[in-house]
């Protein structure tokens, strides 16, 4: 019910990013804080559609201090918490027979407590993994290998495609009927660069098979094939609205794909992957490029369907507690109905051979005009690891080398190249080994030119000596209980357990190598660990830098240069192009195009009949249980402190949060706090230096992190704003985890200087990333800013704002440290204080018991200051409109207003309304027909802001028109009682969304900060249940409020800016941020 804040508060919740994986294209966007990886925005990736604002963007907590790579994590799938199950059977053997399966092998897994059957569809040669536990969460995929031969993008307009209607279901686009009403806990699809995914998970039987059914008719049979409208649309057209106008290309993947080659970090990964791989499919951009999408015809767009979306070349997955016989049975209908094909012959990826020598690339990135690009440059250093598949000890091995060198601030080369100064933050993610190929990449961003080569000496010098020193075996007792806590845990955040570990084995299976290798790795890690225990850990990792790495002449360097000039000339370019094609047209011709532009237009904008929808399996309310998800919560104290205490299974793992009050600290400290938290874990003490007190919390516990959360609370004037401390370990470690909490906040030395400039210049250059890439987030922060308080607090800790703090507070570190050291104090004194302070704690029962006389202990330890009033924190941004003006193709569009203030009280049907909105108006019109790849609104229930926002946007004016039409939307709205009815359950699925126990635990204690009682909740649910027609219409009058007194905020290319103004003198002021 609170997701809104839950949204901007959870980021830190989970250290896992199971789908951390590079060049990666989804459908949907809306987990996408969660995909991103420990160094870098993950290159190249996209997603089909982008439905509301998530935290990351915004939020102003900072990454948790250990976050582990996907390497680990992904493969810690634990299937089911409570019990064993080692009587889960998989089919029975007659029934797989009689549908045409053949076993191919079966096997119990201990690490996932699952019985995992491999069969192969006798007919067609489709392969099927069935894996059965007692897991509620249940997840389906089917994945086909599609290597591309050029870079036109057709994988990745195929997997968005496909989803637009199909033979049982010929609506527009069923993908949106089941984002709407169904209870999904998982529904997306991906392109990889040489397979596309498509997963769907739920904990409802009846709505896994829909979503199950839906997902199979759309790869196997589907509309856009037969029809080149869904190809215009998801792809590219020209557009042409009036024969006097100029053409323009069109297309949601365009679109996207413009957004993704804005970006300098992307553009960096890309040209990598494709530098590694000059010769097999790696070498070109499964994504699409641009400027070779409108390359691609609807003839081989549809070849490439006929010929790799076929069961031969299907590989498919199920997982969970339903029943392994039913699964065969929904295939065999589908599967049945094709004769088997060649295509697995021809999707087979080929083996990049090693290089003989090293390659050096120089490429270009668009930066702005007029502003310092001395040091602006980039240098990454990328290895092929290998002419062959690796086996899994060594993957194993690799990965634990991955952690020790970079997994950590503390960690050797990660450390030295950002203490060298040289750059600002580090590119290139370490080991990866997704692809068919292992590869090996760091470097760093926010170079200057002249220092470019010696940067790439630090680099290879920083690898010599760890070859021939080795590691502190401090540093690997911290690695090695990080990597066994993070399997034992097998935290997956919001991501289902069984997508995690589907992906884990497709890593292999994708290649026809063995799908159950890559679940088990307990043996593999045992016997690591015994190697390192008796060789030392020297014997086991100087082998493996020489080998894979230091004398290995399959390097490639990129450097990558700002140009100034790149954006403007891409732009004028693609103008051209246009006008070239304009002119070789006759007038029939271009009247031709005009109607066609119209007949898209229009076919976009008609709703699909009512009797369509119906063919989309929906859920009724009789499925929908009438009350909350209710969480264990008793609040208690210990020592006269709060303390909140969740009884949850966690698998002996205690999870615990310190909340301190922030209300009190002066204004002009703000902007410090999100530093401050990071120089907490990230400088030492007076007895140890920052790498032994980082291996120290790496060795006792799972992790900790410290960030602010701030928020409105509904009916009063002063936000709700905190410091929150994070931390895990194994229940039996709650001593050392309060501790090492309590050296955190009480023992580190806040007087660093070099460090600190570091976390400055990082900063910074993370700020400037999230500006091209996520400016919709640094658009609705600044919007808030102009309308609460609490928003004004967050943006002065992670938006634009904060933007310009870090930019001025990079000249004052050198000359003015002492005040600054003095100012990081002085946060300590007003914050870590014993008053107003609370403590939430998640265990089971016996391990909270136990920690108890740990809180206790920790609590006596914290100084008591005298009770200080709230700082009268009062500022708010000018409400006037702007323009934040950056280097980029598409644009970020914001519109929002404060509709508490037009004294709107909330109702529950505020939720359907907004999910609805998303779902149809502000989709079909700012992304299905004004080309963007998202337009989504968002309603802050706590602050009463709502907004509207768009992502990777052709547009500007026009997005605003569709903003302010919402009102007539609404009142002109036709809704049958099926159409509500989705619209209601899709809303009760996203408020009882799927959570693990740590997850629980937080949500009950933000629920407790911003004051949501359970009989709120109870009277939400009952309002969103009860939802008529009725409550839209009346919502017409209160949105109205955002059209006519809403401020805007847009960032956007200069052009577009321009043109805007030019329209409407004066509209926008005008920023320039970067
Ligand atoms: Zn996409």
């Amino acid at each position: 019910m609170e997701r809104a804040v839950l949204l901007r508060s959870l980021s830190p919740s989970s250290s896992s990013s199971a789908l951390a994986s590079t060049r990666l294209f989804s459908r949907s966007a809306h987990r996408l804080a969660r995909l991103t990886k420990r160094h870098r925005t993950v290159p190249n990736f996209h997603q089909r559609s982008f439905l509301r604002r998530h935290l990351g963007l915004i939020s102003t907590a900072s990454r948790p201090s250990l976050q582990l790579k996907k390497h680990f994590s992904s493969l810690s799938v634990r299937a089911v918490a409570t019990s064993p199950a080692s009587e889960v059977l998989g089919a029975d053997d007659d029934v797989s027979e009689k549908l045409g399966f053949e076993k191919v092998s079966e096997e119990f897994i201990e690490e996932c407590k699952s019985r995992a059957v491999l069969y192969k569809h006798k007919k067609t040669g489709a392969e099927i993994m069935s894996v059965s536990n007692e897991d509620e969460n249940k997840v389906f995929g089917i994945v086909f290998r599609t290597p591309p031969k050029d870079s036109t993008g057709i994988p990745h307009i195929l997997e968005h495609s496909v989803l637009c209607g199909s033979r049982k279901y010929p609506l527009k686009e069923p993908f949106v009927e089941l984002l709407k009403g169904s209870l999904h806990t998982f529904l997306n699809a991906f392109t990889y660069p040489d397979r596309t995914c498509y997963p769907v998970a739920s904990t409802n039987m009846k709505d896994f098979y829909n979503l199950v059914d839906v997902y199979l008719d759309a790869v196997f049979f589907p509309k856009c094939v037969d029809d080149i409208k869904t190809f215009q649309q998801e792809g590219w057209h020209y557009e042409l609205n009036d024969p006097s106008e100029d053409i323009t290309y069109k297309g949601v993947v365009f679109n996207e794909m413009k957004g993704v080659y804005s970006q300098p970090d992307s553009i960096l990964g890309r040209t990598t992957q494709q530098a590694l791989f000059p010769d097999n499919t790696y070498g070109v951009d499964s994504g699409g490029d641009p400027q070779v999408i409108p390359k691609l015809t609807f003839e081989e767009f549809k070849e490439f369907h006929r010929k790799y979306y076929h069961p031969s070349n299907a590989r498919i997955w199920f997982y969970g507690d339903d029943d392994p016989n039913e699964r065969l049975r929904i295939l065999s209908e589908y599967l049945d109905m094709f004769e088997a094909n060649s295509a697995p012959e021809e999707s087979r990826v080929n083996f990049q051979k090693l290089f003989s020598e090293p390659v050096r690339i120089v490429e270009k990135y668009p930066a702005s005009e007029g502003v310092d690009l001395k040091k602006k440059h980039m240098v990454c250093l990328n290895w092929l690891l290998s002419e062959t598949p690796l086996d899994l000890e060594t993957e194993l091995a690799l990965g634990f080398l991955d952690h020790l060198m970079m997994g950590t601030p503390a960690s050797p080369l990660r450390k030295i190249l950002l203490e060298s100064g040289l750059g600002d933050a580090i590119v290139g993610g370490g080991v990866e080994d997704e692809l068919l190929q292992p590869q090996f990449s760091i470097g760093l961003k926010g170079v200057s030119e002249d220092d470019i080569q010696k940067v790439e000496e630090l680099v290879m010098s920083t690898l010599n000596k760890l070859a021939a020193e080795g590691f502190d075996s401090d540093a690997v007792e911290a690695s090695m209980n990080t990597i066994e806590f993070s399997l034992r845990e097998n935290n997956t955040g919001s991501f289902p357990r069984g997508l995690a570990l589907m992906l884990r084995s497709m890593g292999k299976w994708i290649y026809d190598m063995d799908p159950f290798e890559p679940l088990k790795y307990q043996e593999p890690l045992k016997a690591l660990k015994a190697r390192i225990a008796k060789e030392g850990s020297k014997a086991i990792f100087a082998p493996l830098i020489e080998k894979f790495i230091l004398r290995n002449p399959h390097r490639v360097t990129i450097e990558m240069q700002p140009d100034p000039e790149m954006a403007s000339r891409d732009e004028a370019t693609e103008k051209e192009n246009l006008e070239k094609v304009k002119g070789s047209m006759t007038q029939e011709d271009l009247a031709e195009l005009a109607r066609a532009t119209h007949e898209l237009k229009l076919k976009q904008e008609t709703p699909d009949p009512p009797e369509a929808l119906k063919c989309v399996p929906s859920l009724s309310l009789q499925d929908i249980p009438k009350k909350p998800i209710q969480i264990p919560t008793e609040v208690g104290d210990i020592n006269g402190i709060k303390v909140l205490q969740h009884d949850l299974f966690t698998n002996d793992v205690l999870y615990a949060e310190v909340v301190f009050n922030m209300s009190s600290l002066k204004q002009e400290l703000l902007p410090l706090v999100p530093l401050f938290c990071q120089s907490l874990l990230e400088m030492g003490t007076k007895d140890l230096d920052f790498v032994q007190l980082n291996q120290l919390i790496g060795r006792k516990t799972g992790g900790i992190s410290v960030y602010p959360f701030t928020s409105s609370i509904r009916g009063k004037d002063n936000p709700c704003s905190h410091i929150i401390v994070r931390g895990k370990a194994m229940s039996e470690r709650a001593d050392d985890l309060f501790n090492l909490v309590n050296r955190v906040l009480q023992d580190v030395q806040l007087t660093d200087q070099k460090r600190f400039k570091q976390f400055v210049s990082q900063s910074k250059a993370r700020m400037e990333n999230r500006l091209r890439g996520s400016g919709h987030g640094i658009a609705a922060a600044r919007m808030d800013a102009k309308l609460n308080i609490a928003g004004w607090v967050s943006e002065q800790m992670g938006g634009v704002s904060y933007l310009e703090f870090l930019q001025a507070l990079e000249k004052k570190v050198d000359e003015d440290w002492t005040g600054i050291s003095s100012s990081l104090e002085e946060i300590r004194k007003a914050l870590i204080s014993k008053n107003d302070c609370l403590i939430n704690l998640t265990a089971d029962g016996k391990n909270l018991k136990n920690s108890e006389k740990h809180v206790s202990k920790f609590l006596d330890l914290l100084p008591k200051t005298s009770p200080v009033g709230s700082s009268a924190w009062s500022a708010r941004l000018p409400p006037t409109n702007e323009a934040i003006v950056v280097p980029t193709q598409v644009n970020y569009v914001g519109k929002a207003a404060n509709l508490f203030e037009t004294g709107y009280q909330l109702k529950g049907s505020a939720y359907v309304i907004s999910k609805h909105l998303n779902n149809s108006w502000l989709w079909d019109r700012v992304r299905v027909s004004g080309g963007a790849y998202g337009g989504f609104c968002d309603f802050d229930t706590h602050s009463g802001v709502f907004s509207y926002l768009s992502y990777r946007d052709p547009n500007l004016l026009k997005t605003l028109d569709v903003y302010d039409g919402t009102s007539n939307f609404l009142r002109e709205l036709e809704m049958d009682d099926d159409a509500l009815t989705k619209a209601i359950i899709g809303t009760i699925g996203d408020v009882d969304s799927y959570q693990l126990p740590d997850a629980k635990g937080y949500s009950s204690l933000m629920r407790y900060l911003l004051g949501v009682t359970e009989e709120e909740r109870q009277m939400r649910r009952e309002e969103i249940l009860s939802t008529r027609l009725d409550d839209f219409k009346e919502f017409a009058d209160v949105v109205e409020a955002v059209k006519d007194k809403g401020v805007v905020v847009a960032v956007a290319s200069p052009d577009d800016v321009d043109a805007a103004n030019k329209l409407r003198p004066d509209f926008f002021e005008v920023k320039k941020a970067l």
